[in-house]
């Protein structure tokens, strides 16, 4: 039998796991609920709940990757993210270790990587990007988040945190966003904020990013001219870290990009106000093709541990 990883994926809503082998198939997996507490210890249980699920006691640690929502510290083990309030320099990795090697009795090697690393990890290894060695990923939903894979190797920075593709800004004169900068790419792009702007605009739809892409596909022109503007915010954001990294091909997923042609005709049109160096001129965007990136993503993650 192949090896298989274990690929945990921690979100602000769930926490899934698989054992994935290398080519990506997926064996056993489960799922559970991130609990919604201050208690560090019982976000941590529902994550030991999810690998003990899926490991045999006895058999030999799996190799393991973690994709976990941000910001996080990779070279300390620790996640912070935005969505879970318990976890403040949570040390993930070590108790995952320590969990690990209980239920086996060896010590496994564990990697960390923010969520949109992961999605761009999949979406290099099995999705949108499985031809090309260099792709920055990019997820627009709630939030923006972003990873890039350059040459086959993440870009994972100093701190794991490269490529933070919401929070660069695209107006220096823009609003104060939630990270504490100004004229953040997520506040314009983000599913809810083009939906606030579109309140503020006199649009009386559902407070609901798929209503308000709907409503574009129907010809609203609230609704299409503030998706107009928030995919020219993401589409300036794109193009400048497709100039820094030189990385011509961008996929893109995520709940808002799902709904299609309304998010990706402006985008694309933006992006060649932006994109104006040679090298990425021909700048392409694809949609992902992936249900479960991060998850993939987790475990190219754990195959590139060593
Ligand atoms: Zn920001």
């Amino acid at each position: 039998m192949t090896e298989q990883v274990l690929a945990i994926d921690v979100g602000g809503t769930k926490i899934a796991a698989a054992l994935v082998d290398d080519t990506g198939a997926i064996g056993r997996q489960t799922e559970q609920p991130t609990p919604r507490t201050a208690d560090p210890d019982e976000v941590f249980g529902a994550l030991a709940t999810a690998v003990t699920e899926l490991l045999e006691p006895g058999t030999p640690a799996p190799r393991v990757g973690i994709g976990s929502a941000g910001p996080i510290d990779e070279p300390a083990g620790t996640v912070s993210p935005v969505n879970i309030g318990a976890w403040r320099g949570f040390p993930i990795v070590p108790r995952t270790r320590t969990v690990i090697k209980e239920l086996t009795g060896s010590e496994p090697l564990v990697g960390l990587a923010g969520d949109g690393h992961c999605f761009a990890l999949g979406e290099h290894w099995l999705g949108a990007g499985r031809d090309l060695d260099s792709i920055i990923g990019v997820v627009v939903s709630t939030g923006v988040g972003g990873g890039a894979v350059l040459r086959d190797r993440l870009v994972g920075g100093m701190t794991g945190n490269a490529v933070h593709l919401g929070h660069i800004t695209v107006d220096a004169w823009g609003a104060r966003c939630v990270c504490g900068g100004y004229g953040c790419v997520e506040l314009y792009a983000r599913g809810p904020g083009m939906v606030a702007a579109a309140r503020q605009a006199g649009w009386t739809g559902p407070d609901d990013a798929r209503a308000l892409t709907a409503a574009a596909r129907d010809g609203d022109p609230i609704a299409t001219s503030v998706i107009d503007r928030g995919m020219r915010a993401l589409a300036a954001g794109l193009a400048t870290t497709a100039t820094e990294l030189d990385i011509a091909t961008v996929v893109l997923g995520g709940g808002v990009a799902k709904a299609g042609d309304v998010i990706f005709e402006p985008l694309r049109r933006h992006l060649r106000d932006f994109a104006v160096l040679p090298y990425v001129s021909e700048l392409e965007v694809r949609p992902a093709v992936l249900a479960n990136a991060g998850l993939l993503g987790a475990a190219a993650l754990a195959f590139g541990l060593n």
